[in-house]
């Protein structure tokens, strides 16, 4: 087995959490190897396009990868928020989840227009918090080159949501 693919094992399924009827991905065991935690950066990494400027990483699992991921690509690192974190906000947008609506922001003054950016997430789920960062970046006249994430579940159709953009998943399931 390689080293990614030992690490993805460690990704442990919980059966209803936070809900009936969620299979949540724990990736918690992961960031608890340092061997498998650095392997899902550096492949994370390694898979970006070359002309990546940003990391947009989503809070707050996101936040764990995108940042090292950021450090190890030499780019910039966009902390997306949950509402009312931010001192400087420059857009914020309302999108649906499978119950109900949530909100993410972007910092103001630190993307700049034209800049390329990769989402990162650790799950893509039905697609809505990611589709909502990309609508974020797009209205701040940057481009999203890709989306990044560790684990994407197929059967809830969360590409289909993300506006036809280029999904690198380290496991689909
Ligand atoms: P979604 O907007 O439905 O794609 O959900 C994505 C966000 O919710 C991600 O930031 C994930 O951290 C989290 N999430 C959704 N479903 C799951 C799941 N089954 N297991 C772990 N995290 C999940």
């Amino acid at each position: 087995m390689t080293d990614l693919a030992a690490a993805l094992e460690l990704v442990r399924t919980v059966p209803d959490f936070p809900e009936p009827g969620v299979q949540f991905r724990d990736l918690n065991p992961l960031f608890a190897s340092a061997p498998a935690f650095r392997a899902v950066i550096d492949e994370m990494a390694a898979r970006l396009p070359a002309d990546v400027d940003a990391i947009a990483a989503v809070e707050a699992r996101g936040f764990l990868l995108g940042a090292p991921v950021a450090v190890a690509r030499g780019c910039a690192l966009v902390p997306i928020r949950k509402p009312g974190k931010l001192p400087v906000v420059a857009d914020r947008v309302d999108y649906a989840l499978e119950y109900g609506t949530a909100t993410l922001e972007l910092p103001g003054g630190v993307l700049p227009a034209g800049a390329r950016v990769a989402v990162v997430d650790d799950v893509l789920a039905t697609g809505g918090t990611v589709g909502g960062v990309c609508e974020l970046i797009e209205r701040a006249g940057a481009t999203v080159s890709v989306v990044s994430v560790v684990l994407e579940l197929a059967a809830l159709s969360g590409r289909d949501r993300v506006g036809g953009q280029e999904i690198q998943a380290l496991r689909v399931i």
